[in-house]
This record gives C-alpha cells, sequence and structure tokens, in this order.
C-alpha cells in the first residue's frame, strides 16, 4: 500500500471515528452529576470534542502533503471561524424554527461538514505550486499552464488531467513564460 493509499484510507475512516467520538462523548455527558438529561448541553460537549476531533486528525493527515504558506493559514482561519458562525446561525435556526431538540446536533454537523468542505479547496495545491514542485525535482518538465500536470513524454498537447487543449507553440511561450519567472 502506498503512503498515498492509506491517507485516503485514513481520510474515509475519519467520519465512523468521529461519530464514535460523539457517542462517547454524549454517554459521557449523559453521566455528568447534575447534567441529567439536558439534550442540548450533552449535546453542545460532544460537538465541541467531535470538532476538535476531526480538525486535528484531518491537520495531521493532511499536514505532510500541504504547503503551509501564511495566506492558507489564514483563510484556514478565517474559514473556520465563518463557518463556526454561520452553523451557530443554522442551529439556532433549526432549534427555534422547527421547534426541537435537534437544533444543536444540526449545527454540531453543519459545522463539521462545512470545515472539510472548505479545507479541501483552501489546503488544494495551486497550478504554480505544482509546477515549482516538479521543477524542485532539478528536471525541466513540460506542465500544463491551467493545472500544472506533468505533460512530459506525452504525444499530444492536451492535458489529461484538466482537459486543457494547447497549440504546440502556446505550449513552447508558456514553458519561456515559467523559466523568466523563476529568475525573476
Ligand atoms: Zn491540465
Amino acid at each position: 500500500m502506498s503512503r498515498l493509499v492509506a491517507q485516503i484510507l485514513l481520510a474515509m475512516i475519519m467520519m465512523p471515528l468521529a461519530g464514535l467520538v460523539y457517542f462517547i462523548t454524549a454517554i459521557f455527558g449523559f453521566e455528568i452529576p447534575g447534567w441529567d438529561w439536558e439534550y442540548n448541553r450533552v449535546f453542545m460537549l460532544a460537538n465541541g470534542v467531535t470538532f476538535v476531533f476531526v480538525v486535528c486528525y484531518w491537520w495531521l493527515l493532511w499536514k505532510p502533503r500541504t504547503n503551509w504558506t501564511a495566506m492558507r493559514a489564514l483563510a484556514t482561519g478565517a474559514a473556520t471561524l465563518v463557518i463556526l458562525i454561520i452553523s451557530a446561525i443554522a442551529g439556532a435556526g433549526i432549534h427555534f424554527g422547527i421547534g426541537d431538540d435537534l437544533g444543536v446536533f444540526s449545527g454540531g454537523c453543519i459545522a463539521i461538514a462545512l470545515w472539510l468542505f472548505a479545507t479541501v479547496f483552501i489546503w488544494r495545491e495551486t497550478a504554480g505550486e505544482r509546477i515549482a514542485r516538479l521543477r524542485a525535482t532539478g528536471r525541466n518538465p513540460v506542465c500544463c499552464p491551467n493545472c500544472g500536470y506533468n505533460m512530459t513524454g506525452l504525444g499530444v498537447s492536451l492535458c489529461p488531467e484538466c482537459g486543457a487543449k494547447y497549440t504546440l507553440d502556446e505550449l513552447f511561450t508558456q514553458q519561456q513564460n515559467f523559466d523568466s519567472a523563476e529568475l525573476t
């Protein structure tokens, strides 16, 4: 099993593990003296513990494959803040709108889902980063200007990854642009 396959498998089992963390925390919460069957307080605790679990697990899992620029760290922090506010509003809306005990629980689920969704876009390697990573290997690959895919050795000028189509002179000009960008 390659390292990437192992990481993908670990990513897939995260949600069942998060469910287990939620379940165990809720059971523990119901046992806290004085908290007798106060659903929302227990769900609030389980939300917090599970959210922290998911954030730590996901970050540790993808940290080695993510280029931690200051911009990316800032975007992650800002997105986390916005998502917590949105899910708190959504949870309150469900709680007071529908009028049952689902609000707090739903708010937690919304926060986790939105946060994971946001990190996929914020942590994803840009085309420029991909080209720089390939060029750092010392070779001089021909890269797709749109997605950074290594097109070296291909018999066609169509990128197999993103489907962008180039003429030979377009590819040639773009590679020269990358080279001059590296020199400056
Ligand atoms: Zn491409």
